[in-house]
């Protein structure tokens, strides 16, 4: 196997998302699924998933499933990995990989480029301590390192307990990365690092570069919060003669004041955004356009337009800032790009329970009614509860229109109520002839338009604000827009 230079990219690429299951699937780690599916579709290469489960206080099954079924329901498919998809590189759960890792743990031990280390916490206190009195950085002060077998087998017979670590070389070490460009680390910075617990639990780093070589990954893509630990896996790899993949650290994703993003700047996880009913493709687009620019000013992207103009050096250097206020803008535009068809199968889960048992088509006008408004389907019951409620309590106050009085404004409504009833089924076919003959209506009779829309909308909502009256009755039906006014004449 070769070492260094890094693996070249003209083979087909063979890139991997690896989420931990010590929780959902965060907007983050979509992004960077995302970018690697789009890495893998443009250079018609491979898209692993594998699930790093390493740490297994903190992991759940619970937790793999929902990022499963969440990179399932952005259309983030891989091509090998976890199942359904399966692959000749398997397993692909790190917890079912351990005698893999122990191989490997083992040849470094045996090489002496990895040794036991009995050091207690108390002990490894004292050193730091010391290291910081003496101006030192506080690294692993080598307790350990040069222990003889008889010592070690000293130790083991007092009843101590070892991890194992890593030899650091004191030397220099650089990566060339495809984002940040050429990137220099020294092995003293960090010193001895801990790869394993037990024989049989090896830690991150360890199982990360196992799994990376021994799948074959050319690029690794991903957050640069794990910058840190690159230069150790670039030594565990060259220590294990493995070929170093290329690498990409993504900049975070950052609430409006550049921390780290947080709840603060929206809800975090994709589960959120799935139950608040956020289009996937709509945050697949979003997110795309978080920390890569295309150089145009192109905001709404098909996914073959985003794999076909998809390019790793575009990635900003900097963190890029979530804007709720933009996704929901997008959203909308995908919402309003929707056949009626669509946007109904849709939203049917977001209905109340009122509406649900409503015909379609009444839930598909009403639909077409607010779909400039909205921006995910969790709003619909607001916005469309006055269309399914059996009896509305209708307001003087508000029925009042701002320049009449209450009388005047119940005159105008009864006035109104009898020309619509006078009208054929006909004029309600469309909200247009609708509206054309209720202005016809207001002019013929004198009056203002604010003076008989005003108690006309409370009079069938209930409410100041909805969609336009000829929209509300085209949705009601003549019938149903007739009962409202009489229920609402019949108060006053
Ligand atoms: N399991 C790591 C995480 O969830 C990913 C490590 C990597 O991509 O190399 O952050």
């Amino acid at each position: 196997m070769s070492t260094d230079p890094q693996k070249s990219i003209e083979t087909a690429p063979r890139v991997r998302i690896a989420p931990s299951p010590t929780g959902g699937l965060h907007i983050g780690t979509a992004r960077t699924a995302l970018f690697n599916w789009l890495y893998a579709k443009k250079h018609r290469g491979v898209f692993v998933l594998r699930i790093e489960d390493t740490d297994r206080a903190r992991s759940t099954k619970e937790y793999e499933q929902a990022i499963i079924e969440d990179l399932q329901w952005l259309g983030l498919s891989w091509d090998e990995g976890i199942e359904p998809a399966g692959g000749t590189h398997g397993p692909y759960r790190q917890t079912e990989r351990s005698e893999i890792y122990a191989t490997y743990l083992k040849k470094l031990l045996d090489q002496d480029l990895a040794y036991p280390c009995f050091c207690t916490k108390e002990e490894r206190e004292t050193d730091r301590q010391l290291a910081i009195k003496n101006k030192r950085s506080p690294i692993y002060a080598g307790r350990c390192a040069n222990l003889n077998a008889d010592q070690r087998a000293q130790k083991t017979e007092q009843g101590l307990t070892c991890v194992y670590r890593f030899r650091t070389p004191d030397r220099a070490i650089q990566v060339v990365d495809e984002i940040r460009g050429k990137l220099k680390f020294t092995g003293s910075d960090f010193g001895d690092f801990v790869i394993a617990k037990t024989e049989h639990a090896p830690l991150f780093l360890l199982a990360n570069v196992v799994d990376d070589s021994l799948m074959n990954i050319s690029h690794v893509i991903r957050g640069d919060d794990h910058l840190p630990n690159l230069p150790k896996q670039v030594l565990l790899m060259q220590a294990l003669g493995f070929a170093v993949p290329r690498y990409a650290h993504v900049p975070l994703i950052l609430n409006p004041d550049r921390s780290k993003m947080s709840k603060r700047a929206g809800p975090t996880h994709v589960r959120e955004y799935r139950e608040l009913g956020f289009l996937p493709e709509a945050i697949l687009n979003f997110i795309a356009l978080l920390g890569w620019n295309p150089a145009t000013t192109q905001e709404i992207f098909t996914q073959p337009q985003l794999i076909e103009a998809f390019n790793l050096r575009q990635i900003n250097k900097s963190g890029s800032i979530f804007d709720l206020s933009r996704l929901k803008w997008m959203i909308g535009m995908y919402i309003r790009a929707l056949s009626e068809d669509e946007l109904v199968r849709r939203s049917e889960s977001f209905w109340s329970e009122a509406a649900k048992k409503q015909s379609t088509e009444l839930k598909r006008r009403a639909l077409v009614t607010i779909k400039e408004r909205i921006s995910h389907f969790a709003e619909l019951p607001k916005l469309t509860d006055f269309y399914f409620l059996d009896k509305l309590t209708i307001d003087g106050p508000l029925l009042t229109w701002k320049k009449s009085t209450l009388q005047e404004s119940v005159n105008a409504l009864k006035g109104v109520r009898d020309f619509l009833a006078s009208q054929s089924e006909s004029s309600f076919i469309t909200p247009d002839k609708l509206e054309a003959a209720l202005k016809s209506y207001v002019t013929q009779s004198g009056q203002s338009v604010g003076a008989v829309f005003w108690p006309l909308r409370v009079a069938l909502t209930g409410r100041s604000a909805s969609p336009g009256p000829q929209e509300i009755m085209w949705v009601l039906g003549k019938d149903g827009a007739i009962k409202r006014l009489d229920s609402a004449l019949s108060a006053f």
